[in-house]
C-alpha cells in the first residue's frame, strides 16, 4: 500500500493506494488488451463521444478534484483549479481535432491509388511524475484513446490519487501503482505496443532501455534546464517581472520548463534584481496550498527538500524572495531564493534544480548568452525576452530548445496547438499539436500503382517504377 501525505501537513494522510505487483500489472494489461480491437473497430465519432462523456463526468467535479491535487502535491489550490481544467480544455482540442488529424486519406490520380490510415498501436502504458499529474496523463490518453488504443496508466507514488479519479472517468483506463518495480514490470509487458513517459533522466534511460529491449517504441518527455535570455533592450513591466517569478516558483520551482536560468545583461543586472526582489515580494506568498493568495506551497519530500537546500548552499549569494505565511515547520517548505554571483560551473546552473532557487547569471554579449544558454545537455524548452518581437524571434531560432517562450515562460506560453518536447536529453517525440496526436498512431498504406490499374501501362516485372 502507498499511504500518500500532505507535503503541507506532513502529519495528514490523505489518502492510499494499493501496489500493481508483476501480475496485478499483467491483468491490467490482457484487460486493456481485450478491449482495443473493438474500441478501435468502432467509429471514431463514438470514441469522440465517450471521451466528451468522461470530460462532462470530470468538470462538476472540479472544485473536490482540485483540493485533493492541492493536499497530496503541495500545489496552490488555484493551480490545481487551473491544471484539471486545463487537461480538460486539450481533452476538448483532441476531440476537435482529432477527425481531421486521424482522417483517412484517399488519393487516386496518375500514379495510382493510395490510400493512408492511421492506425492506433494498441496498449499504450503511460508513466508519468507526480508534478503535473493530471495533465501529464492527459496529454498520453487523450490523444492515444482518440486514435483507438486502449491505455495502462502508473502514476507517481508520490502523486496517485487525482490522476485516479480522472482515469476512472475515461474509456478503457487501467492504473496500476507502485515505483520503478511497477512501472518496469508494465514497459516490458509484451503486449504493451507502445510508451509513453514523462519525468526525469534516471527513469527515463531506465524506461528507454525496457522499452527498447522489446523494441516497443516510446515517447519521451524528460527533464529541462530552461535559459531565459533577457535581451540588452528588455523591456519588461512589473507584470512581466511577476509572469517571470511565476515562470520559476510555480509549483515550487518543480516544473519541468520552468525559467532555471536567468541570462541577464552586465549593465542591466542591478536594475533586473531589484525589479524581479520587488516583484518577488508581491506576488510570491509561501504557505499552504489550501491558505487564500497562496502562490508556492511546499516543495514534495523532504529527500526533495534536502536536494535543493544544499544545492543552494554551495555557492554564490542567495536573496531569499517573497512573503511567508502560516506554519511553515509543519511540511517540505524551502524558501524561494534568486542566487547570484555564481560560475557557470556551479550546479545550480548546470543541473536541473527543480525547486525554488534560480540563479541570476549576468552577460556581455548577445553571442556569449546564447552560447551559455545551449552549453546544456538539456533542450526542453527556453525564452527569449525583448522590445522588439522580431529581434526575440531571430534569437529564439537559434536557441537549443524544442519549445523557445517569446516574453514569457513556463504555463502562460502554452497552447493546445503547439507541439511541446525536447531536443537533445530532453527527449523525443512530441505532446500537444497535431503531433501530439500522431504520436499515438502508425501510419499504414494501401496502394496501386497506376500501371497495374485497369486501363494501365504495365511495367516490366521487376522494374523499378519511373519517376
Ligand atoms: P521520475 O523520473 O522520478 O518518475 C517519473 C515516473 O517514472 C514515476 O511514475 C516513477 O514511479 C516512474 N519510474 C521511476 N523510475 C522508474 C524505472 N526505473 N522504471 C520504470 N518507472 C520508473 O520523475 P518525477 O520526480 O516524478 O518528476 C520529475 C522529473 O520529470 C523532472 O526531471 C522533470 O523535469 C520531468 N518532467 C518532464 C516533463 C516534460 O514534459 N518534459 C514534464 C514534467 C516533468
Amino acid at each position: 500500500m502507498i499511504a500518500k501525505e500532505n507535503p503541507a501537513r506532513i502529519t495528514e494522510l490523505v489518502g492510499s493506494v494499493p501496489v500493481a505487483g508483476a501480475s496485478g500489472v499483467d491483468a491490467a494489461v490482457r484487460r486493456a488488451e481485450a478491449a482495443r480491437r473493438d474500441w478501435a473497430a468502432g467509429p471514431l465519432a463514438a470514441r469522440i463521444a465517450a471521451l466528451r462523456d468522461g470530460a462532462a463526468a470530470i468538470a462538476p467535479r472540479l472544485d473536490e478534484l482540485a483540493v485533493l491535487l492541492a493536499r497530496e502535491s503541495g500545489k496552490p489550490l488555484a493551480d490545481c483549479r487551473g491544471e484539471i481544467g486545463f487537461a480538460l480544455a486539450y481533452l476538448r482540442w483532441v476531440c476537435e481535432h482529432a477527425p481531421g488529424v486521424l482522417a483517412v486519406s484517399d488519393v487516386a490520380d496518375g500514379s495510382g491509388r493510395l490510400v493512408t490510415r492511421r492506425r492506433p498501436y494498441g496498449v499504450v502504458a503511460c508513466v508519468t511524475p507526480w508534478n503535473a499529474p493530471v495533465i501529464l496523463a492527459m496529454t498520453k490518453l487523450a490523444p492515444a484513446l482518440a486514435a483507438g488504443n486502449t491505455a495502462v496508466v502508473k502514476p507517481s507514488p508520490l502523486a496517485p490519487l487525482t490522476v485516479s479519479e480522472i482515469a476512472a472517468a475515461l474509456p478503457h483506463v487501467e492504473i496500476v501503482h507502485g515505483g520503478a518495480e511497477t512501472g518496469q514490470a508494465l514497459v516490458t509487458h509484451p503486449l504493451v505496443r507502445k510508451v509513453a513517459f514523462t519525468g526525469g533522466d534516471a527513469a527515463g534511460r531506465a524506461i528507454g532501455a525496457a522499452a527498447g529491449s522489446m523494441l516497443t517504441p516510446s515517447v519521451m518527455e524528460l527533464g529541462g534546464n530552461d535559459p531565459a535570455l533577457l535581451l540588452p533592450d528588455f523591456a519588461l513591466t512589473p507584470e512581466d517581472y511577476e509572469r517571470l517569478v511565476m515562470a520559476t516558483f510555480a509549483t515550487s520551482g518543480q516544473v519541468c520548463m520552468a525559467a532555471k536560468r536567468l541570462y541577464v545583461p552586465r549593465r542591466r543586472a542591478a536594475e533586473f534584481a531589484a525589479a524581479y526582489v520587488a516583484a518577488a515580494e508581491r506576488i510570491l506568498l509561501v504557505g499552504d496550498p489550501l491558505t487564500a493568495g497562496v502562490s508556492m506551497g511546499p516543495v514534495i519530500s523532504a529527500q526533495a527538500a534536502d536536494r535543493i537546500r544544499e544545492l543552494v548552499g554551495q555557492d554564490g549569494t542567495a536573496v531569499p524572495l517573497g512573503r511567508a505565511t502560516g506554519d511553515l515547520g509543519a511540511g517540505y517548505f524551502v524558501t524561494p531564493a534568486l542566487v547570484t554571483g555564481l560560475p557557470d560551473s556551479a550546479a545550480l546552473v548546470t543541473a536541473e534544480q527543480f525547486g525554488p532557487a534560480v540563479p541570476l547569471l549576468e552577460y556581455d554579449t548577445e553571442e556569449e548568452a546564447l552560447a551559455r544558454a545551449n552549453a546544456s545537455e538539456l533542450g526542453l524548452a527556453a525564452s527569449v525576452w525583448s522590445a522588439d518581437e522580431e529581434r526575440a524571434f531571430a534569437v529564439a531560432g537559434r536557441l537549443e530548445a524544442g519549445f523557445v517562450f517569446v516574453n514569457t515562460h513556463n504555463r502562460t506560453g502554452m497552447s493546445p496547438r503547439a507541439p511541446f518536447g525536447g531536443v537533445k536529453r530532453s527527449g523525443y517525440g512530441r505532446e500537444y499539436g497535431e503531433e501530439g496526436l500522431l504520436e499515438y498512431v502508425q501510419t499504414t498504406v494501401a496502394h496501386a500503382p497506376a500501371a497495374f490499374r485497369p486501363g494501365g501501362s504495365g511495367m516490366a516485372a521487376g522494374a523499378y517504377p519511373e519517376l
